[in-house]
């Protein structure tokens, strides 16, 4: 099974994807995961993107497709894989065609700006192992402590309010086109945002057939 979870930044796609990863067994790929550990690691490819994310900014198309084409090529994607923040731009997936990948269906997550916004704000992740939390839908045992690694929780900086503002600009700019994109592929599944993760991963899993 590939897939893509489609969706504005903070739309829950980490964390329906993360769902999905376990009950299908097939890893998640998430290019902000990747990135942020490149930045920390001060690898060239961090180097190269920090200061795109730090602005809110998408890092440029042919680094992210160099990023992903290496760790499709790993042996745990053979049996499939969830992307999660990628494609991001008709390139990116125009690339990905061009590669000869072919998904099974594309998750869109709908939610409004006004309820992203709030929800950012008590957005946690972990500095560690790259997990995710929310202050109030989702936290930790311990208060900015990760549950699976014991490492800080943290607000990320292009989480805070006016970076947010503008991620969602670019997504309605440059990601939002490929609902249309993998309509016409017949491949796209919308779902609305729900109360709970739990009632949305139900409406994933329905969208799914699964
Ligand atoms: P995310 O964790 O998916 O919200 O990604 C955080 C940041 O990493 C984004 O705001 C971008 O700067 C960068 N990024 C992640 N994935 C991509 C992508 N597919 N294309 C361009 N930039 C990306």
């Amino acid at each position: 099974m590939k897939l893509i979870m489609l969706g504005a930044p903070g739309a829950g796609k980490g964390t329906q994807g993360a769902i999905l990863s376990e009950k299908l067994a097939i890893p998640t790929i998430s290019t902000g995961n990747i990135l942020r550990a490149a930045v920390k690691n001060g690898t060239p490819v961090g180097l190269q993107a920090k200061s795109f994310m730090d602005a809110g900014k998408l890092v440029p198309d042919e680094v992210i497709i160099g990023i992903v084409a290496e760790r499709l090529a790993q042996e745990d994607c053979r049996d499939g894989y969830i992307l999660d923040g990628v494609p991001r731009t008709i390139a990116q997936a125009e690339a990905l065609e061009q590669n000869g990948i072919v998904f099974d269906a594309v998750v869109s997550i709908e939610i409004s700006d006004e309820e992203i916004e709030e929800r950012m704000e008590g957005r946690r992740f972990c500095h560690s192992c790259g997990a995710t939390y929310h202050v109030k839908n989702a936290p930790s045992k311990v208060e900015g402590v990760c549950d699976k690694c014991g490492g800080a929780l943290e607000l990320r900086d292009d989480d805070k309010p006016a970076t947010v503002k503008h991620r969602l600009e670019v997504y309605h700019a440059e990601t939002e086109p490929l609902k249309d994109f993998y309509e016409q592929r017949g491949i796209l599944r919308p779902v609305d945002n729900q109360p709970t993760i739990e009632a949305t991963t139900k409406a994933v899993l329905n969208a799914l057939n699964i």
